[in-house]
């Protein structure tokens, strides 16, 4: 149930910064972070990307971005504002295959994204 590295960093097997977690949800700071806040909010469930989440998962999609939101205000940049995003696949630049979204803020932010 814990083949990928967020697998583990999920079930406490390999450390991570973790900033959040509950029943459902884990969240941890990015080892490369792309902005001062750059956190990743999993599922405790090894889903590999958005593709595979089903109509099961649809109450826990919603609870990934309550707990990001949720982060954004421990963090101090709800109201400044921030970016949720998740990469799906080789295409949309995602390299670990554990489905995760990105809360990436403290610091103006560029729209389109790269
Ligand atoms: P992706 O490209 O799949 O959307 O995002 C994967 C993210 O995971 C990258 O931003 C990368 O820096 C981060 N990452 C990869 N391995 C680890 C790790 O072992 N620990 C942490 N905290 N972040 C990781």
């Amino acid at each position: 149930m814990s083949d990928t590295i967020f697998g583990k960093i999920a079930n406490g097997e390999v450390a991570a910064d973790l900033i959040y977690e509950d029943d459902e949800v884990v969240a941890f700071r990015d080892l490369n972070p792309q902005a001062p806040v750059h956190v990743l909010v999993i599922p405790r469930k090894p889903i590999p990307t958005l593709n595979d989440a089903g109509p099961e998962d649809a109450e826990l999609l919603g609870r990934l971005m309550l707990a990001a939101a949720k982060v954004a205000q421990q963090e101090g940049i709800a109201e400044q504002g921030y970016r949720t995003l998740i990469n799906c696949n080789a295409g949309g630049g995602q390299t670990v295959y554990h489905l995760h979204v990105h809360l990436i803020g403290g610091r103006p932010l560029q729209w389109p994204p790269g």
